[in-house]
């Protein structure tokens, strides 16, 4: 505990980049004088970040830092918060964020509209600062999007990541389904190094996806190498989450696919042959036929630290992928054999199903499918033109029907809407308990979105884009007891602070960026459901970014307060 007294305070802005503006904020003569707060907030119990249980102290606020914890009752202070029965937590940071690509919500964080720029969803789970530029998504230009960021002006702290697969992209052009050469290696590993000179945190892959899937481990561990030196972080959506990759159809690929175990290795090795930390990003087990390999996971995570590897992973905790939102039981494969992307689904399948060798192949990728996306049971109809239907799973309609699951996939296709792939919108609930909860309970896993801006025009969405953070904490931690309420606050705070090397962040002590959240603990749930998401979560009472308020009393305030974090840059 430490004494706010005037003197220890000028000690601190003395070593700080607060200094001239202290001195600019105060009348001559007036460092002597009673000390004044921006905000001090009282009566509460701090949860500070580290996963210590908590302990009553007030917080004060002062141009931006915190300024003082301890014991602060009566001090003078432009705004005070009675945080009696609260809980104060730093802030949360989500290492693994889509805030600003382009591909999820309309232009996100660099969206013309202020209100979407202001990212209520995520503000209002606690959120103060993103990691973008995830998957091997990255404008190649950093500092291009760094500058529009501050232009235009954002509602979070924003981190920026390089993109492997844009860099990839950007030197092999259209011919990128194939090892890369060593001069394109060399000239990808330059534009690395450029993306982290102009304040990168880290390196991004997206090894399932085009065109990071036909890149070797070899390149991934060149392009690491340039970021070592920068204490840079590589953070892999790795080459598969289950049995095999999301891009694997049984009837079309020979050989064994890559698994989700698999690509853990080759994150692992990734850290080991270059010292890098990395970080096996949105860790699951998907599909029926996949779960509880979580086992296998955490316990080569483990041997892996055990031997040296710094290797975390981070998590959003729900029971349904983002590709999942997109269920389609048809392989796409089928609208390849025609000439060209088809206007009716429905009739392009009824073709292909009249070749009797083709409708073998159909109908077991459809079973595999069906698996993959966790079983009949578990895929859901969320829209469809026949309203019935909607809200009944695979294996309801199939026992009404009197027919097996694959029949339901193809019938739902030619009763539903001829020019959507499946005919209506399906959701697979392809994760399982049995391993969402061991992975949370990790000291290693770090509380993720993997999530968007999203405004409540923006149709069915993710859960997790509106809850993640109060359902690990309300929900995982306080109720289910996976593990302690201060180890989940430290998961979204101290942990992702120290994984990404963010200084002064994630921690509530005198000197730390005033980035808080203070919450209602026994209130706090995530409200969102599927067929409903857009909805704040309840015990978010108020969250400030650098000492300013982003929600106040449990609403947004749409304040455009946050900045692009550069690396080397600790203001
Ligand atoms: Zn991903």
């Amino acid at each position: 505990m430490s004494e706010p007294g005037p003197r220890r305070w000028v000690r601190r802005a003395l070593v700080g980049a607060v200094l001239p503006l202290a001195l600019a904020a105060l009348p001559s003569g007036a460092l002597g004088q009673a000390t004044t707060y921006d905000v001090l907030i009282t009566g509460a119990r701090v949860l500070d970040g580290s996963g210590n249980p908590w302990r009553y102290a007030d917080v004060a606020v002062r141009d931006g830092r915190i300024a003082a914890v301890g014991r602060l009752r009566g001090a003078a202070a432009a705004r005070v918060i009675d945080a009696t029965g609260k809980v104060v937590t730093p802030g949360f940071i989500d290492i693994h964020s889509h805030a600003d690509d382009p591909n999820y919500g309309p232009r996100g964080l660099r969206s013309s509209d202020a209100r979407r720029r202001a990212a209520p969803n995520l503000v209002m789970q606690g959120i103060t600062t993103v990691v973008v530029n995830q998957d091997g998504r990255s404008p190649v230009a950093i500092d291009r999007q760094k500058a529009e960021l501050n232009r235009l002006g954002i509602g979070v702290n924003t981190a920026l990541m390089v993109g492997h697969g844009s860099v990839r992209g950007e030197v092999m052009g259209d011919d990128f389904r194939r090892a890369a050469t060593a001069a394109e290696v060399t000239r990808m590993r330059a534009l690395v190094r450029r993306g982290m000179e102009e304040g990168a945190w880290g390196l991004s892959a997206g090894l399932e996806y085009v065109p990071g899937r036909w890149s070797t481990t070899d390149e991934v561990v060149a392009l690491v190498e340039e970021i070592v030196p920068f204490g840079g972080v590589y953070i892999s959506h790795e080459r598969s989450e289950g049995a095999d990759p999301m891009w694997y159809w049984p009837s079309q690929h020979e050989g064994r696919p890559p698994s989700l175990i698999d690509a853990v290795r080759e994150t692992i090795e990734i850290g080991e042959r270059t010292g890098a930390i990395v970080v096996a990003s949105h860790v699951k087990a998907k599909g029926a036929n996949y779960w509880g390999a979580s086992a296998v996971v955490i316990r080569l995570i483990e041997e892996a630290r055990a031997r040296g590897v710094a290797v975390y992973a981070d998590q959003y905790p729900y029971n349904t992928t983002g590709s999942d939102g997109r269920t389609v039981l048809i392989p796409d494969w089928v609208w390849g054999l025609e000439r060209q992307r088809p206007r009716d689904f429905s009739a392009a399948l009824r073709r292909a199903l009249a070749d009797d060798s083709l409708a073998v192949l159909i109908r077991t990728d459809i079973a595999h499918e069906i698996q993959r996306r966790g079983g009949a049971a578990n895929v859901v109809v969320m829209e469809y033109s026949n309203t019935d239907v909607v809200g009944r799973s695979v294996a309801q309609l199939a026992m009404e029907r009197g027919v097996g699951p694959v029949d339901v996939a193809i019938t739902l296709q030619f009763e539903g809407d001829p020019t959507v792939p499946g005919g209506g919108a399906l959701r697979g609930f392809s994760l399982s308990e049995y391993d969402i909860e061991p992975y949370a309970a990790q000291e290693w896993t770090v509380t993720a979105t993997d999530g968007w801006i999203a405004l409540p025009e923006d149709g069915l969405t993710h859960t997790r884009v509106y809850g993640s953070f109060p359902r690990k904490i309300g929900y995982y931690a306080r109720e289910r007891g996976v593990l302690s309420v201060a180890a989940a606050v430290r998961s979204a705070t101290s942990l992702p602070a120290a994984v990404m090397g963010f200084p002064d962040r994630g921690t509530i002590r005198e000197g730390a960026v005033a980035d808080l959240v203070v919450i209602d603990l026994d209130a706090l749930a995530d409200n969102a459901t599927f067929f409903e998401p857009h909805q704040y979560p309840s015990g978010i009472e108020h969250v400030l970014i650098g000492g300013q308020f982003a929600v106040d009393g449990g609403r947004p305030t749409g304040a455009l307060i946050g900045r692009v974090l550069i690396r080397g840059d600790r203001r």
